[in-house]
């Protein structure tokens, strides 16, 4: 793959994230993230560790959808805290 569609493969899984996260996918466990994925599987992201058990992070080694919805999450939380 070139550049260019690399590119365009991580702002397409960063859409989804923001997708998933909109629709309330984003859990957080008290140890760690879940996040439902759009068939009803739960996948579990360290955001630390930058992993999540679905195949596009655990086989392809990629920033998967689940891991930008859980960091729009985490993000949202710690502005609120913030106030
Ligand atoms: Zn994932």
């Amino acid at each position: 793959m070139d550049e260019h569609t690399v590119a365009q493969h991580a702002i397409e899984r960063a859409r989804r994230g923001l997708d998933a996260w909109r629709r309330g996918a984003v859990g957080w466990t008290g140890d760690g993230w879940v996040v439902a994925g759009s068939h009803g599987t739960l996948y579990r992201v360290d955001l630390e560790g930058e992993s999540c058990t679905c195949r596009d992070a655990a086989i392809r080694g990629e920033v998967c959808q689940h891991q930008y919805a859980a960091t729009i999450e985490r993000a949202k939380i710690s502005v609120e805290a913030a106030r």
